[in-house]
């Protein structure tokens, strides 16, 4: 399959899905609301391929033609004619819930709508559309282009067919995609999120430095990044609200967020992607 492909949000995520679909052959439509995050997403885009050719892991023909595979829009109209969207926006609730009603509305028939959401129920997206059985969870990991698991969510009424499309897009992206089902936080963030809470609860308890609980679960664990650098890569923003999910859906109290978490969320300390997390960028 060559059809179009539109990614709505563009950026750390979306812009890497761009990225890894246009590198594969398919024509894809980068869609944000604000026209900056496209301009940045798009530099990102050819910044991240001139690495690839640097380092000789593609020819830089590849990297002309997968920027010509990539347009961009300020318009969701724009994922008209394509065949699979995948909407890797901001994650709250009530923002995808919007963009998966007016997707339904805009998209083709037969498209797929994805969502590359951490935590929001797969499920729950489904249902603000008429299409419930078109719509999945494609979660891909940070980096995009390095990184190589999809984990492909299935919703209470994501079909079959819709299951098969997905899992072999992957494939065709060299990526190993891997099946779970929809519970808050799928498999991956219901076992990392934890973690990562836990070292920032050490970390406000005074238990060790960040350097100290980084460098602990680094060579100790033989983990490649410690969890709050791994927080800061991610977006504090993102860690917490995945937290939240987790928390009420689970409705244990294991996974409430650590208050210094919020804390530094409210001051707009959301790791990489604002030049200050644990640590400054
Ligand atoms: P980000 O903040 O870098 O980008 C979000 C983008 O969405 C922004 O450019 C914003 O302008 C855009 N946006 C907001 N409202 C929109 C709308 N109505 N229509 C179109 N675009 C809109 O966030 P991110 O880290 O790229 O995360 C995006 C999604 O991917 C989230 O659901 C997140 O949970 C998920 N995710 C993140 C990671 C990670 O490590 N950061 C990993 C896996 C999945």
């Amino acid at each position: 399959m060559t059809d179009r492909v539109a990614v709505v949000g563009a950026g750390q995520m979306g812009n890497g899905i761009a990225h890894v679909f246009g590198q594969h052959g398919f024509p894809v439509t980068m869609v944000d609301v604000s026209a900056e995050a496209l301009e940045r997403g798009r530099s990102t885009i050819e910044k991240n391929l001139d690495r690839q050719v640097k380092k000789g892991a593609i020819a830089a023909s590849v990297k002309d033609d997968t920027m010509g595979r990539i347009s961009v829009s300020t318009d969701l109209e724009a994922v008209a004619d394509a065949g699979l969207v995948v909407e890797a926006a901001t994650e709250r609730p009530d923002l995808k819930f919007r963009i998966f009603s007016d997707l339904d509305r805009i998209a083709q028939p037969d498209a797929i709508l994805a969502s590359n959401t951490s935590s929001i129920s797969i499920t729950s997206l489904a249902a603000q559309t008429s299409r419930p059985a078109q719509v999945v969870g494609m979660h891909f990991m940070n980096p995009v282009p390095v990184m190589q698991l999809v984990e492909v969510i299935r919703g209470l009424a994501t079909s079959d067919e819709t299951t098969q499309r997905v899992l072999s897009l992957a494939e065709s992206l060299g990526k190993t995609p891997v099946q779970v089902n929809d519970y808050p936080g799928f498999v991956s963030n219901r076992v990392l999120l934890p973690m990562i809470n836990e070292a920032v609860f050490c970390l406000m308890e005074g238990v060790g430095t960040v350097e100290a609980i980084d460098t602990v679960m680094k060579l100790g664990m033989n983990h490649p990044m410690g969890p709050l650098a791994l927080a800061d890569l991610i977006g504090l923003d993102t860690c917490l609200a995945i937290l939240d999910v987790l928390h009420q859906g689970l409705g244990d109290s294991k996974y409430r967020a650590c208050p210094l978490l919020r804390k530094y969320v409210a001051a707009g300390w959301l790791g990489r992607k604002s030049g200050r997390g644990f640590y400054a960028y």
